[in-house]
Formats: C-alpha cells, structure tokens, sequence
C-alpha cells in the first residue's frame, strides 16, 4: 500500500532535522575543543564535523530507503494479496469451469462404465434374460437363454419375438400380461408361469418376470425354468392325490371329484352322477390262502376290472385296502349304476391268472344312484359305504341301491352315537348278570356281565343295539372299563357274603376295541387290585372272530393277560373261522359254544348235534373246559351232559338279571331254583 503524501514530507523534515540538529552537535563540539584544545588543528575539526554530517545524511538516507523498503514491501503484500484475491476469484471461476467439464467428463465414464456393469450383470445372472421392444422382438438376451432353449443368440436377437419360445396355450396370456405391463408400467416386477418350448421341442416350465424399462416401452423379463420345482411339486400332488400300489386316485381326489360334480349339479338341473362302493369279499381270508406277497396283484386285477368297466371320464379311486369306489360322470339314468355293477360282476365270474393260480373271488356293491340331492360329498359316500354293508349281510357277490329305509337307519346310528356320548357322561349304564351253571347238577359256577344302557327314554336298551355304535365311535372303551369294574366289584361283594360263594366267578366281554387298548393289562390288573379280587376268578370273553384277525399278535397278548392269572375263553365259539392250529397256542381256558348250535340241537337234530359234539372234544383234547350258551330246554341240558358239557348258559336256568334279583333267587342258595 502506498504511504500518505504528509507522512513522507514529515519523514523529509524529520531527516533534515536530525542532520541539522547533528551538524550543530558537531559545530559545539569543534568549538569546545577548540576553547579546551586551542593547539588543535582547526581543519580537523571541521574534518570530523563533515564526517559526521555526512555520517548522519547517510543514515538518514538508509532510514529513507528503509522506509521505502517498507513501503515497498507493504505494497509488496498489498498487491500479494490482490494478486491473491483475484486469482481465487479466478481459480473459483476457473474451477466452476473446470469442474463442470471434470463432471461431464466423468459422468461419460460413469456411464460407460455403469453400462459395462449392468452388461456384466446381464451376461452374468445366472438367469435367462431378454430385453424385448414393444413389438415383443428380442432385442438382447444373455448365454442363459441359449442354455435354456438352445438356440444361438444370432438366432434369438433381433429375428423373433419372445411369444415363438412360448409354448402355443400360454401366448394369449403372455401378451395379455405383457399388454398389461406396458399400460401400468408403475410398481413392481410381475410375475405369471409359462411353458417355453426349446430348438429340440423340449418343453420347459419357466417362471417370467417382467419390468417395463421406464420411457421406452421396452421390457426386461428373466426366465427361470422352474421345471425341477414343477416335477417335485407334481409328485407331492400325485402323492396327496393318488393311491402309490395301484396309481389310481385316492379319497382325498374322490372327494374333490364328488364335490365339483354336486356343484354342477347345482348349476345344471339335468346333470345327475351316481356313486359306487366296492368291497373285495373275504379279503383278509384270500389273501391269507394266496400269500401276502400276492395281495397286490389281486388289489391290481380287481383295478383293472373296475378301470374297464366305466368310461374315462369316470373316477375310480382306492379308499381303503380292499375298499374302491366309483364315480359315475354325467350319466342319464341311475339305472346306469346297476348296469356298471353287473359288467364288474361278470368280469369277476371268470378266474384271474395270479402267480400262475386261477383265482376267483367276488366283491360287494353300494350304489347311489341318485347323487342330485346330496349337498357334501361326504355324505355320498357314506350312504354308498352303507349300501355296501347292507350288500354284505346278505352274503357274498351283492349290490344294494341306498334307499330312504337305509337313510333312516344311518340317521338311527348317528342319534345313538349322540346319545351314547351323553349316556356315558351321566352313568347311564348298568350291569346285568346272568348266572353260569354246572350242567348236570346246575350248581351255581358264575356269572356272565352284560351291560344293559338304562335310556331315558327308550327305557332299557339291550346291547346288540348298541354295542356296535359304542365300538365303532371308541366309546365302548369307556363302557367297558365302566363294565369290568363293576363286574368286578360285585363278584367280590358276593364272594365275601357267603362261604359258599367264594369260588363264583365272573366273566366279562370285551369287544375288538376294548382288546386293542395298550393298557388293557395295566387297566385289568388295576380293577383287580381295586376290588381285591383275585384273578383267577375274572374270565374275559373274546369273540373267535376277534381271536383270529391276528392271531400271532394275540397270542402274545393273552400271554400277557394270563400272566396276571385271570382267565380267558373264546366267545361264539364255531361262528368264526378259527384255525385249529392257531387254537392249540392260545392260552385259553374256556371255549363257549355257540348259542346257534345248541338252539339247533333240537330243531334240526343230528346236525348241530355232532357240532356241538366235536367242539367239547376238541376243547377237551386242548385241555379247555365248555360253556354251552343259550340253552333254553331241558332237552338241550341233558344232550349237553350226555356230552360231558362242564357248563351252561342260558333262559333255562335264568335270564340276565340286575343284582338285587340275583342275590334273591340265587346266592341265597342255587338249589332254591
Ligand atoms: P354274548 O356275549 O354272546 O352274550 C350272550 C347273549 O345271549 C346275551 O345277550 C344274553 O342275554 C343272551 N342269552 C343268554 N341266554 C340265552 C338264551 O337262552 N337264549 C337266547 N336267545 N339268548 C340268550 P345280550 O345281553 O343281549 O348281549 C348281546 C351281546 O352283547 C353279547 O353277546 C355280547 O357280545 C355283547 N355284550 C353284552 N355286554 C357286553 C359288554 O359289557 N361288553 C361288550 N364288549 N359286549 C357286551
Ligand atoms: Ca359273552
Ligand atoms: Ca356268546
């Protein structure tokens, strides 16, 4: 910065002062030597004089040009800093320049670079991709689409549109799909499924998901062949779907059948179907006699013959081991159910070929003839599995059409299943007792327990009534736990009211279900322990049909129950069809012959006679002893004694009867009676 005018002019004056004041210095000085000193040289005096005047001009002279130095330095700084100043507004300005063509530079590279990436990306997803334009034209694809439909890329870009790989049923949708992309370009990707045909015809199922690329009507869409996913999906479905022995439908795709076609019905007034249950009869006894090794070529024939006996667009399925049924499609008449039945029963009337063995057999028939009133699919079975058994009890090779009659029935059971719940909650049961007598002296031996359900009001129900509902819906569990321990209790009331009566026992039936429990054991020797009972004065009742529906398994078991050292004996005895060889190993003590044989016995003479005569000895010879049940003649007795029949059973002696009844006219003394 320059130094003001004045300041300069005074720094002038101030010199000129200074030398003024050192040359009058030098004056005094020179004059007072010369007063001290007056032998001095004068010429020296004013020698040292000028020195010092030209000593002090001098020093004021490097003042000043140390001053200006100043100045100068300080303009120096000054123009450093405008020098400065301008040249950040220049290197800003300069800069702005600078850095927007930087920018422009780099976003070219950015660009060329981004493209590269996403090109990287594209080749690289490791998923078939094409970019199609608005004609649907490929105009990119990666290797991954070669790989998918095996065409080379110079056959793909460019040259055809994305819907010639699809597959002719989904070109529709995809344009559709594609259509519907492009005019709501907005949101994310979507996704549909699609068939892609390959170069070699292959047909791949393939995953599209398309994203319209903003502005340019163009799409990005990835292909990912989800074939795998499809084929594992599909072997799950067939899996819920399809019986895996015999590959037809199972009761899952039956239902599912029955219930499309109950809504067409509803939709189409005229449309009726028809619902058929078959049954193999004597399933369990065939296929003992051929070997169980061959139980799926027989399941496979009976298949056939049903396959072939109905049109395609029927649906045979498999319900059960030996159970099929058929769904008749869109026929005229239910009469037409009928006529299917007996095709399928003519084809069984000749042998089939099974492991180089002619075989016959025969099966029962449900039918439904009449589907159009059923609401749930359900139903239509149940009432054909119900014709189906009604077909049974007449015998083996029959049908039965459902009717109103069987409705009833079926509607019957289920309010006695109802009930039986609500019986079982309130103790509506009892047990009745029916004493069990020495043959030819009728001594009192025991008593048989039967329930007997005290309805309020239908009043005493006996058991055939119900027993079957309480076994199929599992309440005869409970009823007969309810049944032993009551049995079991007055058993002993009895036993300690007399001397006499100390030997009685009690026996008890349990039913298919009540034997299956696992804890029967644990179950009866509790009831035991309970009552204080001891066991060989308990006798259970298993049925011969039960005994031998598999005998290995209940072999062990009765071993198991005899361990507790009750008793056992084999109910029905002669109805079933008991293997004398299974028989031999059943640790039984007891075989009770059946009341059909000894009501017999008189009516058609020698016959149930010589039954009834075989099934002593044999029990005799298997060291068993025999009760003779439903014996209601004096006749009957003494053929059973001539027949060396340790016991009876039966109305001649006394019907089931409630306790109090008992102990009036029996434990007072048998002889009373
Ligand atoms: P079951 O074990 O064969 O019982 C004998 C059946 O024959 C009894 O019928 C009995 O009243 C009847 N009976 C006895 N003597 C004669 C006779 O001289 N003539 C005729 N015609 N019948 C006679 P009930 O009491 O109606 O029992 C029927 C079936 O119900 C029993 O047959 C048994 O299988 C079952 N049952 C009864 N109580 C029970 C129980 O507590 N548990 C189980 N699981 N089943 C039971
Ligand atoms: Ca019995
Ligand atoms: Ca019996």
């Amino acid at each position: 910065m320059r130094e003001p005018e004045n300041r300069t002019s005074r720094r002038v004056s101030e010199d000129i002062g200074v030398v003024a004041v050192g040359l009058a210095a030098s004056v005094v000085y020179a004059v007072f030597e010369m007063v001290v000193n007056p032998s001095t040289d004068i010429s020296l005096y004013f020698n040292v004089i000028l020195m010092l005047a030209i000593s002090l001009f001098a020093q004021s002279l490097i003042n000043r040009s140390r001053r200006a130095e100043h100045q100068l330095a300080e303009i120096n700084r000054d123009l450093e800093n405008l020098v400065a100043d301008r040249t950040e507004e220049l290197r800003q300005s300069y800069g702005r320049l600078m850095g927007e063509n930087q920018a422009r530079r780099l976003t070219e590279e950015q660009l060329r670079e981004s493209e590269n990436r996403y090109r990287i990306i594209f080749e690289n997803t490791g998923t078939a991709t094409v970019m199609v334009d608005e004609k649907n034209v490929i105009v990119l694809a990666n290797r991954e689409v070669v790989n998918l439909t095996g065409y080379e890329l110079d056959e793909i870009v460019g040259r055809r549109t994305w819907t010639e790989f699809v597959g002719s049923g989904d070109v529709g949708d995809i344009r559709a799909f594609h259509r519907q992309r492009r005019e709501n370009p907005e949101g994310s990707p979507h996704s549909m499924e699609c068939v892609v045909v390959g170069k070699n015809g292959e047909r791949k199922n393939i995953l599209l998901t398309s994203a319209v690329i903003p502005g340019t009507g163009m799409h990005l869409a990835s292909l990912s062949d989800v074939s795998p996913l499809k084929r594992a999906q599909d072997q799950i479905r067939y899996q819920a779907f399809y019986d895996q022995e015999t590959g037809l439908p199972n009761k899952a795709l039956l239902l599912d059948h029955l219930r499309m076609a109950i809504s067409r019905r509803r939709s189409r007034g005229e449309y009726e179907f028809a619902m058929i249950v078959t049954n193999i009869d004597r399933f369990k006894m065939l296929v003992d006699s051929l070997g169980h090794d061959l139980e799926h070529e027989l399941l496979a024939a009976f298949a056939d013959v049903l396959k072939r006996s109905v049109r395609d667009v029927d649906t045979v399925a498999r319900l059960a081991r030996d159970e099929f049924a058929i769904l008749l499609d869109d026929i005229k008449d239910h009469t037409r159910a009928v006529r299917v039945v007996e095709r399928i029963q003519r084809a069984l009337a000749s042998s089939f070929r099974i492991n180089g063995e002619d075989v016959f057999f025969t099966a029962s028939f449900g039918i439904v003839g009449r589907c159009g009133d059923y609401g749930l699919a359900e139903h239509v079975l149940r009432d054909a599995d119900v014709a189906m058994l009604n077909a049974k009890e007449m015998g083996k090779g029959h049908f039965k059409v459902f009717d109103r009659k069987m409705h009833e029935e079926a509607v019957t059971l289920l309010q006695i299943e109802t009930d039986l719940r609500r019986a079982v909650e309130n103790g509506e049961f009892r047990v009745h007792y029916q004493p069990i007598v020495t043959c030819d002296t009728r001594k009192l031996a025991g008593f048989e327990a039967l329930v007997r359900w005290g309805h309020p009001q239908w009043g005493l129900v006996l058991p055939d009534s119900f027993i079957h509902v309480a076994e199929e819906s599992g309440l005869i569990v409970e009823i007969g736990r309810m049944v032993m321990q009551e049995a079991c209790r007055q058993i002993k009331t009895w036993q300690t009211s007399s001397a006499e009566n100390a030997s009685l026992f009690m026996s008890v039936n349990l039913s298919a279900r009540q034997f299956a429990q696992p804890d029967l054991e644990e179950q009866t020797r509790g009831i035991l322990e309970e009552c204080g009972l001891s066991p060989e004065h308990l006798k259970l009742e298993i049925t011969e049909t039960v005994v031998m529906k598999d005998p290995e398994q209940v072999i062990l078991l009765l071993n198991r129950l005899k361990a507790l050292g009750i008793r056992i004996g084999i109910d029905d005895f002669g109805t079933g069809y008991s293997s004398l060889s299974y028989l031999q190993r059943f640790p039984v003590d007891t075989l009770k012959v059946d009341k059909s044989f000894v009501g017999g016995m008189a009516r058609n003479g020698n016959e149930n006679e010589k039954i009834v005569e075989v099934i002593i000895a044999l029990a005799h010879s298997l060291g068993m002893s025999v009760i003779a049940e439903g014996v209601e003649t004096p006749q009957q007795q003494a053929i059973l004694s001539d027949l060396n029949c340790q016991y009876a059973q039966g109305f001649l002696f006394s019907k089931p009867m409630e306790r109090d009844r008992v102990e009036r006219l029996f434990l007072d003394g048998p002889q009373k009676h």
